[in-house]
């Protein structure tokens, strides 16, 4: 990538993962630098690969069913990014430093890209950076998986970032069920039972989640796909992708793909206005019109936005937002 002239796509495609690793750094260090969000707003609108999240509690098996599907999508020569948040870090600047070593990638392999995000100040949230890196990453990679703890969570969900949500529940956990229950885990696309091979518990664990789904008010929980998985042994997870790519047939056109995401960055946009200035900062750009034009090219939307209630804040404390506000889109 050349320093000089802001890096373009087609730049980032040829540097490779090392490409990559420094653009996400540079987007850490300055998100609302210029060259960066060209580069957002274009990979926004080239998001050729597919963004599964994996949600549930800890310790139910993600990472172990994480690294079983980056084998079988690797064997089906196809190229795959991971993005882990981790909660329990709130280290601010964004990023841990390296991979989780819980995954088991052999990491010379082109094709395959890891990536830990502390979750920072958004609590048993997603990071802030992590819609940014999904759309930079699916703009390079077939398969996109951000990997969370999904139990409690509740402003920034993963279904804010991902095409496919697939929660995963262990055998002889209530807990992750009555959590279904009661609403408080988001609506899945896909349900795992992780440790097939704890056999009578995970078909039992199975006809419980069944029961919880079909037991939820809201009627798309009733039409949850649920699948039994062994990922240590490789069982099930072919039978999940295709669970997984079959939900993804159902998204729709690529219009209706692009619509469905360009409602996602809206959502970003709104929770990102929200952390960095508070429920009147987001109220100010509502009223502007800001936020229903601005999800065709959310990030540098995202910036003039900033920018405009930066120098409002500034100039008056009891102003509405001035003509600095450029159009967003
Ligand atoms: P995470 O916290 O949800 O990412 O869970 P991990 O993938 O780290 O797994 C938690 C523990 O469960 C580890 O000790 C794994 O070895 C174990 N584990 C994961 N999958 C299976 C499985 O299919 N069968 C059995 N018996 N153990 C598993």
């Amino acid at each position: 990538m050349t320093q000089s002239a802001a890096p373009t796509l087609a730049d980032l495609r040829k540097a490779g993962k090392a490409g990559l690793a420094r653009t996400l750094a540079r987007l850490e260090a300055a998100e609302g630098a210029a060259d960066v969000l060209s580069l957002l707003d274009e990979a926004f609108g080239d998001g050729r690969g597919h963004v599964i999240g994996i949600t549930g509690p800890p310790g139910v098996g993600k990472s172990t069913l994480v690294s079983a599907l980056i084998t079988t999508f690797r064997d089906a020569d196809q190229t795959v990014a991971v993005i882990a948040v981790d909660p329990s870090s709130k280290r601010r600047g964004g990023a841990l430093l390296g991979d989780r070593t819980r995954l088991t990638v052999d990491p010379e392999d082109p094709g395959i890209f890891v990536r830990s995000m502390a979750a920072r100040e958004e609590l048993g949230g997603l990071a802030a950076l992590t819609t940014p890196a999904v759309v930079l990453m699916r703009a390079l990679f077939d398969r996109v998986i951000v990997e969370t703890v999904g139990v409690g969570q509740s402003e920034t969900a993963i279904g804010d970032v991902a095409d496919t949500v697939v929660f995963a529940v262990q055998p002889a956990s209530g807990d992750s069920l009555q959590f279904m229950k009661a609403g408080i885990v988001e609506i899945p696309h896909i349900a795992v039972v992780t440790k097939g091979d704890m056999q009578g518990h995970a078909d039992r664990a199975a006809r419980e989640l069944e029961s919880a789904l079909q037991l939820a008010t809201d009627d798309a929980m009733a039409q949850v796909p649920i699948q039994i998985v062994s990922a240590p042994e490789r069982r099930g997870i072919d039978e999940l992708v295709a669970t997984i790519d079959h939900h993804r047939s159902t998204l729709g056109t690529p219009q209706a793909l692009r619509d469905a995401r360009a409602k996602q960055a809206g959502l970003w946009l709104g929770h990102r206005i929200h952390d960095v200035f508070g429920r009147r900062g987001l109220e100010r750009a509502r009223q502007h019109g800001i936020l229903d034009a601005a999800p065709l090219r959310p990030f540098r939307a995202y910036a003039e936005v900033s920018a405009a209630l930066e120098a409002n804040d500034k100039s008056t404390q009891s102003g509405t937002l001035g003509s600095t506000v450029a159009s967003p889109a």
